[in-house]
């Protein structure tokens, strides 16, 4: 069977899972790669019996998340964490996160990867307006959220078969203005549940969040991909565009 790596994934609400579930159900084996500060949360949740019902396969079976590996894609290699993330007692006990790390302890475990999902983003200031967004603020937006894709092809691409599949998920707000989401009536829905577009407060027609620039270059950056890691590993990078869910990352920035 297929290996399906699924970074991204620390509850069961968010687009993370429900893509694992969709591939557990085609048969794939599922691990998942966890930010460190969730990963205690996540696997205590797991244990739970409320959470079977989001576990359940279409066949009735539950589905099997073979092994979670630490993963926090803000860093390529052990040297590029800070000592403050070290000390931070959210990271306490967990080792092995950088990307580069991951990707050693998934090639050993299993070998290769056939499918990698890229399912996270994530912003310091994603709640501020860009007139007020910080240098720091906008980088690490970035960082997070679309550099981290360039980083995990280039690593992961080795230990990829010919004919694997990489796909992240980006937003239509990424290459369109989209009228009224500002204020209009009919966007507060969108907007009270949606994780890069705007804070409560955003004057009539403003779209940005530090959030859409990252998805705009991972958009670019997909494109790029594609062309350059399908001629040097053989492999597909696709992202796809998709619509608001009320996930927690969208709950914990939309209200
Ligand atoms: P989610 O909270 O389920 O997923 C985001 C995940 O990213 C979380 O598990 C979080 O722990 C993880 N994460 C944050 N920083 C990280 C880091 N430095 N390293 C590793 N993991 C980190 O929320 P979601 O909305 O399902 O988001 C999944 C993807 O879907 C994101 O790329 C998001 O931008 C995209 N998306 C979401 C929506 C929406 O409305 N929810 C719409 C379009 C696209």
């Amino acid at each position: 069977g297929k290996v399906a790596f699924i970074a991204g994934v620390a509850d069961t609400t968010g687009y993370g899972w429900a893509i694992a579930r969709e591939l557990a159900n085609a048969g794939a084996t599922i691990v998942v790669g966890t930010w460190p500060p969730v990963l205690k949360m996540f696997n205590m949740a797991l244990k739970k019996k409320a959470t079977d019902e989001a576990k359940k396969l279409d066949d009735g079976s539950l589905m099997e998340i073979a092994k979670i590996y630490p993963l926090d894609a803000m860093f390529d290699v052990p040297e590029d964490v800070p000592d403050d993330v070290k000390s931070n007692k959210r990271y306490a006990g967990v080792e092995g996160y950088t990307i580069e790390e991951c990707v050693e302890a998934v090639k050993k475990d299993y070998g290769q990867v056939d499918i990698l999902v890229h399912s996270l983003a994530n912003g310091p200031e994603v709640t501020k307006p860009l007139l007020e967004t910080s240098r720091k603020g906008y980088l690490a937006a970035s960082s997070a959220s679309a550099y981290s894709l360039v980083s995990m092809v280039q690593r992961f691409g080795p230990i990829m078969p010919k004919g694997g599949a990489v796909i992240s998920l980006s937003y239509v707000a990424a290459v369109r203005t989209i009228p009224g989401y500002g204020g209009g009536m009919s966007s507060a829905k969108v907007r009270s549940t949606h994780p890069h577009l705007e804070f409560k407060h955003a004057p009539a027609f403003c779209v940005d969040s530090h959030l859409l620039r990252p998805k705009a270059q991972l958009e670019s950056d997909t494109r790029t991909l594609a062309y350059e890691a399908g001629r040097k590993y053989g492999i597909r990078v696709n992202t796809i565009s998709a619509g608001p869910l009320k996930s927690r990352a969208a709950s914990a920035i939309g209200g």
